[in-house]
């Protein structure tokens, strides 16, 4: 499993490298968040849900039956929309509200 940091998107605040539970991301000398050790990552996905501005996206592998794919995180309000991203161009959206995900 692993991690891919868009450094375009990446705007450099840190939240992913203090929220990783492994310490495995860190911030180069651009100012940009990189992971060190992508074998390490088992996929918490901690880090798309803190990223500000949705540059981390996380490959879906065959090895876990995603076929290649991507998971990524967009925010709208208070709806986090979990976003899987296939090969063939399909997308399945899972929308959250995030003032209930944590309710009971
Ligand atoms: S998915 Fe989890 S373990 Fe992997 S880099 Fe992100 S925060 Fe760390
Ligand atoms: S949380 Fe997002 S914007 Fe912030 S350092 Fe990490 S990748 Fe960059």
């Amino acid at each position: 499993m692993s991690i891919e940091i868009n450094s375009q998107k990446c705007v450099g605040c840190g939240k992913c490298r203090d929220v990783c539970p492994g310490t495995l991301i860190a911030l180069g000398r651009d100012g940009k968040a990189f992971i060190r050790y992508p074998r390490d990552c088992w996929g918490c996905t901690s880090c798309l849900k803190e990223c500000p501005v949705y540059a981390i996206s996380f490959f879906l592998g065959a090895d876990i039956g995603g076929m290649g794919g991507r998971l990524h995180t967009e925010k709208e309000g208070d709806i986090l929309k979990w976003m899987i991203e296939r090969p063939d161009g399909s997308v399945t959206v899972t929308e959250v509200d995030t003032r209930e995900s944590n309710k009971y």
